[in-house]
């Protein structure tokens, strides 16, 4: 009960080697490179973020364009074959983004969800976004630990 027929299935196996090499890969040693730490990438968190910032509670994750359905690129129309199946699967992955980004902020994390296309074309820019993220982490930090204004930030 295989749904899918020949060119659909090789265009999913492609997609699933490009998924699991390179756009997190790319995005974990920008960040690596860039000399942020602190943070694990394989974790029991829901949706299991790509990078998970365990302290400051930041989690980052890349979106595949085909998988997760990017407005912006044409990898996130559905396949002309089998475009029930597929729009219908891609519906639900969707979903379960929303669903997993509200329960992690619901137990007070941030959640930097990027698209693959982002990390592949400006991977500089997601970094600068993730280091913002954890200044203004430690930044709210301090500010309970101690309550005492650090000024000037822009
Ligand atoms: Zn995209």
């Amino acid at each position: 009960m295989d749904v899918h027929d020949k060119s659909t299935r090789s265009f999913n196996m492609s997609r699933i080697r490009s998924r699991d090499t390179k756009p997190e890969m790319r995005l974990r040693k920008l960040v690596w490179a860039s000399g942020l730490r602190g943070y694990r990438t394989t974790t029991e968190l829901p949706g299991k973020p790509d990078l998970a910032f365990t302290r400051l509670r930041i989690a980052v994750f890349v979106d595949g364009c085909f998988w997760h359905v990017c407005p912006e690129c044409s990898d996130g129309r559905a396949p002309k074959s089998n475009t029930t199946y597929w729009t219908e699967k891609r519906r639900m992955n969707s979903e379960r983004d929303v669903r997993q980004t509200r329960e992690l902020r619901r137990r007070g994390w941030i959640v930097l969800r990027f698209w693959e296309h982002h990390v592949l074309k400006d991977g500089a820019g997601c970094v600068k976004i993730i280091a913002r993220a954890i200044r203004k982490r430690e930044k709210s930090d301090q500010r309970a630990a101690v309550s005492e204004k650090t000024g000037g930030q822009p």
